[in-house]
């Protein structure tokens, strides 16, 4: 048995062969006769073919290096069915890429293959009005998708870190949650996606539409069961949002802070907290002061209406108001640009030893929180976000972790486990390990339905080999 199950040491068995060179000429010609630009050459594929993998030591050894073999972008619809007919015809695999930020090497080809790349098929098709549904295209940046919705006075619910680059279609097949899972959850509780418009991969393609519940086996699913070409979703009434800092001394006061005002009804739409080693490294935006050292900091989201009761409140959390600034008119970066990943992004800027994991810890936290730093001391920094979890409120962990080579990583996630955390993983290329670890068989039927020679981001769906 492994010494670490948890972390792969080798690709996935089972991957198909790379194409051969006159399946790619084939290829090629084809892409070429429909009017699209095949991408050769080796620096293009070498820039399509990287994503964020690179926080990950595991997976950095096993995914760099890894190339396309073609790539081509598209802008509309009919340019997909094109590519996926193509790949059909030569048996050729495809791997779709938005803007290749997902953390787990999702948009890496694994066996070569084509790169589908859409950051062109980026309409907003339809917002409607009465409800704030919306369908657009999967290649719209996330910032730019909000801001023609804002114009309505809608937000969307859920949005990464990486909003200012990130994809909707690379949002919903590799992503999870971020700014919002507070109040929204995860992007794969049923209600966020309603409908989604796909294309298989097959000979003759086919242009599916399929409803909620059609669409659910693809959300979160790697590109590995159809491609998206429009994606309908639920967004929510815009709000002002305050960008809010808080600063405590005691870090247990941190604690029961983030822990009390996501129970309350104050309107929050992010509560990140850092401990003062990690506040202390991270470039706060222009106006607030930095962290001295010691203070231990909550960076919020919060709505007009909720700043009267926080401020009221603070002197009972024993916390301070350190700063406050109307998202979006802020200078220097954003707030929730020090959130979720980009704290990990931040800290490794100036660390490159430090990785993360990415945990839910059981309630109450404390004793959790304690038994990790009791063993594993400066070797773990405290960065938690609070979320809504199958309909109530945690707090998931994503901490700074010293690497120290693949077997203490392993002492770490099993000592988690013991002391009942739930790991999501982030060292790991295959949907389900990344997730809960198990097959979900709806995924593996999607498949078999929409991409049924196995042509779809190989190696990335364990339940498919
Ligand atoms: C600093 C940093 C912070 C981050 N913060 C967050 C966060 O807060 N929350 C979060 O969830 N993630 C976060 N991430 C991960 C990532 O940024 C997001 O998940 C992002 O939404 C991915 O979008 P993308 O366009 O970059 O997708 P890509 O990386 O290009 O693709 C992701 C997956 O989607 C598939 N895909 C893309 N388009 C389609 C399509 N049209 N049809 C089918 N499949 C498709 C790809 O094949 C790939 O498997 C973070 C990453 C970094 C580096």
């Amino acid at each position: 048995m492994s010494l670490t199950p948890d972390l792969p040491s080798a690709l996935p068995a089972g991957l198909p062969p790379a194409a051969s060179p006159e399946q790619l000429d084939a290829m090629a010609a084809d892409l070429r006769a429909a009017g699209l630009k095949p991408l050769r050459s080796a620096g293009e594929l070498e820039g399509l073919s990287a994503d964020g993998f690179v926080y990950s030591p595991v997976l950095q050894p096993l995914l760099c290096g890894l190339r396309a073999q073609l790539g081509v972008s598209v802008s509309t619809v009919d340019e997909v069915l094109l590519v996926a007919a193509a790949c059909g015809r030569h048996q050729v695999s495809l791997t779709v890429r938005g803007a290749a930020t997902g953390n787990y090497g999702q948009c890496i080809p694994l066996a070569g293959g084509l790169l589908l790349e859409t950051s062109s098929l980026n309409r907003l098709r339809h917002l409607e009005a009465s409800s704030g549904v919306f369908t657009a295209e999967p290649g719209i940046v996330l910032s730019d998708l909000d801001q023609q919705l804002q114009h309505s006075g809608r937000e969307l619910r859920l949005v990464p870190s990486t909003m200012r680059t990130a994809t909707l279609g690379g949002y919903v097949a590799g992503g999870s949650g971020g700014i919002g899972s507070l109040r929204w959850g995860f992007l794969r509780d049923p209600g966020h996606l309603l409908a989604a418009e796909v294309v298989s991969v097959e000979p003759q393609p086919r242009l599916l539409q399929l409803n909620a519940s059609g669409a659910e086996p693809l959300n979160h699913a790697y590109g590995c069961n159809g491609i998206f070409t429009a994606l309908t979703m639920a967004s929510a009434a815009a709000v002002p949002w305050q960008q809010v800092v808080l600063e405590f001394p005691d870090w247990s006061r941190a604690l029961e802070a983030a822990q009390q005002l996501p129970a309350s009804a104050l309107l929050l739409n992010a509560l990140c907290a850092v401990e003062a080693p990690v506040a202390a490294r991270l470039p706060w935006p222009q106006g607030c002061p930095p962290a001295g050292g010691s203070g231990h900091r909550l960076l919020l989201l919060a709505a007009p209406d909720a700043m009267p009761l926080l401020q009221s409140w603070l002197p009972q959390l024993a916390g301070q108001l350190i700063w406050q600034a109307p998202q979006g008119q802020s200078r220097g970066l954003p707030l929730r640009e020090l959130t979720w990943n980009h704290t990990t992004l931040h800290l490794r800027s100036q660390d490159p030893q430090l990785t993360y994991l990415q945990l839910l810890l059981p309630q109450p936290e404390g004793p959790a929180l304690e038994g990790l730093k009791a063993r594993w001391g400066d070797d773990l920094l405290w960065h938690l976000e609070a979320v809504r979890s199958m309909g109530r409120q945690r707090l998931a962990c994503l901490p700074l972790v010293r690497w120290r080579g693949p077997e203490r990583l392993q002492e770490l996630i099993d000592h988690a486990r013991e002391l009942g955390c739930l790991l999501f993983n982030p060292h790991a290329i295959t949907v389900e390990d990344g997730g809960l670890g198990v097959v979900d068989a709806d995924q593996v039927a999607a498949k078999h339905r929409y991409d049924p020679a196995g042509l779809l981001n190989p190696g990335k769906l364990r339940g498919w080999a």
